[in-house]
């Protein structure tokens, strides 16, 4: 085991750095992150707890390089979610540059953890090699079973397959400005994983077990037996639940104090139609049809009061990475009603009135994301133009397929 301090992380503080650690021999660029949220310390514990292992020398770093960075620091500090803005609702592109516009004295306290992080993403780039891996640790308000949430790209699926957890598709189209997009849009593979209930002590060590796993698979530390043991935990954790799932409602809140979630719902509940969800500014919020809960709000602080989901069909996986890999959308444009909105094509605009016969779920599996501007009009982005796959081509799980 080689320690080496490597100039990019001196603009990264030291109280910022739960841990690094270089091996002699090339390899993967793992970064983990813990405490982007204040409140959802599990995250950085396992993350001290598998740096304690290196430290003490019981486990060996194979290949290439580790770093694991806390989040939000005054907001772990005070153990709250985040003192004036959410640090996971900053990274789109127009917000980004405002913020490091700004001159430092005039940052919000999150507004200058984005600028650190920002500078230090960066560097890391800069200074390690290929492949990257980001992953961002994460707890709930609710009960729930452990999750992986990924933006829609090949390498997310693949990677994230690998783990035997239930896997949310797609939560970008309905969150603005997550530092996993952020990542994602540059190229590289970016994983949130959700290891459960901010206070439950399952959360650490499911946390822990995940790292393990992404260390092995990524070929940084070798598989032991000991591999063979989190595996199952982590699988009895998510009570055997590996589907892949996609949200398709997000119950947003202009404001989270007027929002109240009757007790003891859980992610991954499914629920009848017409259960009492919640109450809004004293109305009832009630399931319009059967579905599958996803995060509710158990927390003063938050935009979403609850999501929705559905099991993306094993079919609907494997023909959209076909389609993808024909690069059938390159005949997209030619249809009638859309365009592409830029020279660089990873944006298309679709005409509603037009397009009438194409559904969202068809753009889904190819690989887009929307946001609807208008009634009219749907943006969507592809998460696969950008996507560095030829440098993940090499590693184990990735066979290109
Ligand atoms: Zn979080």
């Amino acid at each position: 085991m080689v320690l080496t301090e490597k100039d990019t992380l001196s603009t990264l503080e030291a109280d910022r750095i739960i841990g690094h650690i270089t091996s002699e021999k090339p390899g993967p660029t793992m970064v983990f992150f813990g405490g982007i949220h204040g409140n959802e310390q599990a995250g950085v514990l396992a993350l001290e707890k598998v740096f304690n292992k290196f430290h003490r020398g019981e486990r060996t770093l194979e290949s290439g390089s580790v770093i694991a960075i806390r989040g939000n620091l005054p907001a772990l500090t005070r153990k709250q979610r985040f003192l004036k803005h959410d640090l996971n609702r900053l990274w789109g592109r127009d917000r980004l540059g405002q913020v490091l516009e700004k001159p430092r004295d005039q940052r919000s306290a999150e507004e200058n953890e984005l600028a650190v992080l920002y500078r230090g993403v960066h560097q890391l780039l800069e200074q390690y090699s290929p492949p990257f891996y980001f992953i961002d640790l994460h707890t709930t308000s609710s009960q729930t079973l452990p999750f992986i949430t990924v933006n829609d790209s090949i390498i997310n699926r693949k990677f994230s397959e690998l783990f035997p957890v239930p896997v949310i598709l797609g939560i970008e189209e309905y969150l603005e400005g997550p530092l996993l997009s952020y990542i994602n849009e540059l190229g590289y593979l970016a994983l949130g994983f959700e290891s459960g209930q901010h206070d439950d002590p399952r959360a650490i060590s499911n946390a822990e077990d995940f790292i393990w796993l992404a260390l092995s698979y990524s070929g940084a530390v070798s598989w032991t037996p000991e591999q063979d043991d989190q595996f199952q935990r982590l699988k009895n954790a998510a009570f055997g639940d590996h589907h892949f799932y996609e949200i398709f409602y997000r119950h947003k809140l202009p404001e989270v104090h007027s929002f109240k979630m009757e007790d003891g719902f859980w992610s991954f509940q499914p629920l009848p139609k017409g259960t009492l969800l919640a109450t809004e500014k004293g109305v009832p919020v009630e399931m319009e049809k059967k579905g599958i809960l996803f995060m509710p709000l158990y927390q003063k602080q938050g935009e979403e009061g609850f999501f929705l989901i559905r099991r993306t069909p094993r079919w609907a996986l494997r023909l959209s990475s076909r389609l993808r890999k024909w690069n059938f959308h390159k005949a997209l444009s030619a249809l009638p009603g859309v365009n592409w909105e830029d020279e660089d094509r990873d944006r298309l605009v679709v005409n509603l009135h037009v397009t009438r016969f194409l559904s969202k779920p068809f753009f889904h599996l190819l690989g887009y994301r929307s946001r609807q501007p208008d009634k009219a009009h749907l943006i969507l982005s592809n998460r696969e133009h950008k996507a560095r796959n030829g440098e993940y081509m090499n590693t184990g799980w990735f066979s290109g397929d």
